[in-house]
């Protein structure tokens, strides 16, 4: 796929990126500047643990414009000893982010799934309480992620990279809640029929940078890569995409 073609078009509204692990990037700052270039206006920086929590929070102060924080427990990071601190951190620091993220369930990675369960649990409570969008991470975990959304009294909640079975799909619309596109619409066929499917009012767009599509290392300003894909699915042009997604996340997000 080719990720150079940045610039394609002359957007009327500047997009968010609703999904950047701006942490793991290794050039954070550069990595703003060309997005912001690319019309990029805001992204959402997510956090996979107790050490990515705390450089999130540092990068939106160093870019309080642009950089919109997200404090999560990944289910990946997830170790035992670890939990009781992280989540500590999480609660203390969550009424300075936009929404709790990313968090979740894996069904493929070797983290005990009780452990997930749990803490997944937890942090979807503290969603709740203290009235915060959640970014959910659900790979090969559809179902008992969106069952423990329901549960818990999650009233937003956007079902990242979703690339699932199309009926749980539909549960997620039904319920009020979003799911967001990557860059991976160029090439993954479950990812583009969920999104061929999903109303045009529930879809965020992301990059998951520095996530790795094709050969090359994705950065936020790819985010055209995704705008441009998504274009294609829907049959819409992307300026007048741009300004559908970009409100959506502006209201997913309460900006
Ligand atoms: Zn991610």
């Amino acid at each position: 796929m080719n990720l150079n073609n940045l610039n394609r078009v002359n957007l009327q509204t500047g997009l968010i990126d609703g999904h950047v692990h701006l942490s793991e990037i290794e050039h954070p700052e550069k990595a703003v500047e060309n997005a912001v270039r690319a019309g990029v206006k805001q992204m959402v920086a997510v956090a996979m643990n107790l050490d990515s929590c705390r450089k999130t929070l540092v990068l939106a102060d160093r870019f309080p414009d642009t950089v919109l924080p997200a404090i999560g427990y990944h289910p990946w990071s997830i170790k035992a000893e670890e939990v009781e601190d992280t989540l500590i951190f999480i609660t203390q620091n969550i009424h300075r982010c936009v929404a709790l993220g990313e968090v979740g369930l894996d069904y493929k990675v070797k983290v005990k799934k009780k452990l997930q369960k749990a803490a997944f649990s937890k942090l979807l409570n503290l969603a709740v309480k203290s009235n915060k969008p959640v970014i959910i991470h659900s790979r090969f975990s559809y179902q008992r992620t969106y069952e423990m959304a329901v549960g818990a009294g999650v009233e937003k909640a956007v079902f990242h990279w979703y690339s699932g079975p199309v009926d749980i799909l539909d549960n997620i619309v039904a319920s009020g809640f979003f799911v967001s596109a990557t860059p991976a619409l160029a090439y993954s066929p479950h990812h583009q029929a969920a999104m061929a499917r999903a109303p045009l009012d529930r879809i965020l767009i992301e990059t998951d940078a520095p996530v790795q599509y094709g050969d090359r290392v994705s950065e936020p300003a790819d985010l055209t890569e995704t705008l441009f894909h998504l274009s294609r699915i829907k049959k819409m042009p992307e300026d007048k995409l741009a300004g559908i997604v970009t409100k959506n996340a502006e209201r997913f997000f309460g900006l």
